[in-house]
């Protein structure tokens, strides 16, 4: 039964790396973006790009049921690189002060031409560096640190913001402070969400944002759901936030719609 159980296990695995292969030769991703504002005001600063897999099949798949087997099979590189070129051509539509944050897996930084790649699709897009925004978490500074390092260094140059994602959940989240002079560090979601329960999350917020103050990097708190934390981020000095409150993942569409229709002063009027 066991080794049944493990066939089954296997085979399904081995399916969903053999859809995944052809989702992008039948055009099945597509980008979801997700506003983030300044927490002091409510100006939106910029989307962060979210990949969608609509397969006919299988529905919705969401990235954590498919990002991690695409990293295993190989098939973020291609992922990737499409998650690139389209978001970078999205957001060169977009009006100036729009910026777009992409998340890229350390998987893309083994493959030896992460940096031509990126290049690539800004030159193609005429998305101007300073639009673009990377995120990686620090796994990409835990594996063949040296070698990433350095392709984080000819990236900064390119003149990309460099994002530290879901800052304070790993194992030495400090010292990756150190190692590389990010742009900008992401509060992750768990101390946000807990934030008006618990006061060791509060304190934990104020400490991160202080230190990323006195390290001249801006800060996001991710998953804002209530009006409660945005007005205790704005007290610890978050400089943008990012969550349910302020807008849900939503197509390039709906995003342009929301943007024309005003978002920012429907906002301001809540607060
Ligand atoms: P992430 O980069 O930390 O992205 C934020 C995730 O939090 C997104 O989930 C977003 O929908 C969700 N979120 C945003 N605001 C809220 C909120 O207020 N409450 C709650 N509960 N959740 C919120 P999503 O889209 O399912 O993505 C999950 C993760 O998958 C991402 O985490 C990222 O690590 C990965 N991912 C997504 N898109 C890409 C991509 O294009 N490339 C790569 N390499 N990874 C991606
Ligand atoms: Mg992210
Ligand atoms: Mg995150």
């Amino acid at each position: 039964m066991f080794e049944d159980a493990l066939e089954r296990q296997a085979n399904a695995r081995l399916a969903l790396a053999m859809d995944l292969r052809n989702a992008i030769v039948e055009q099945e991703f597509a980008l979801h973006y997700q506003p983030v504002f300044t927490s002091a005001g409510t100006r939106m600063a910029g989307v962060e790009a979210l990949v969608r897999w609509r397969n006919p099949q299988r529905g919705l798949v969401g990235p954590q049921d498919f990002i991690p087997l695409a990293e295993e099979t190989g098939a973020i590189v291609p992922l990737g690189q499409w998650i690139l070129r389209q978001a970078c051509r999205d957001a060169a539509a977009w009006p100036l002060h729009i910026k777009v944050a992409v998340n890229l897996s350390p998987v893309q930084f083994r493959t030896g031409n992460l940096v031509e790649c990126i290049e690539a699709a800004l030159n193609s897009s005429g998305l101007p560096a300073n639009r673009l925004e990377l995120e990686i978490t620090e796994t990409v500074l835990l594996k063949n640190n040296a070698h990433n390092l350095q392709l984080l260094h000819q990236l900064r140059e390119l003149g990309v913001a460099i994002v530290l994602d879901d800052f304070g959940t790993g194992y030495s989240s400090m010292s990756y402070l150190l190692s590389f002079p990010f742009d900008k560090i992401k509060i992750d979601r768990k101390f946000v969400s807990e934030l008006t329960q618990r006061t060791d999350c509060a304190a934990i917020v104020n400490a991160i944002c202080g230190l990323a103050r006195s390290l001249n990097m801006a800060t996001t708190a991710e998953g804002v759901e209530t009006h409660e934390q945005l007005v205790l981020l704005r007290a610890a000095g978050c400089t943008f936030a990012q969550g349910y409150l302020l807008g849900r993942p939503c197509t390039k569409s709906q995003l342009l719609i929301e943007a024309a229709d005003g978002a920012a002063i429907r906002l301001g009027n809540r607060m």
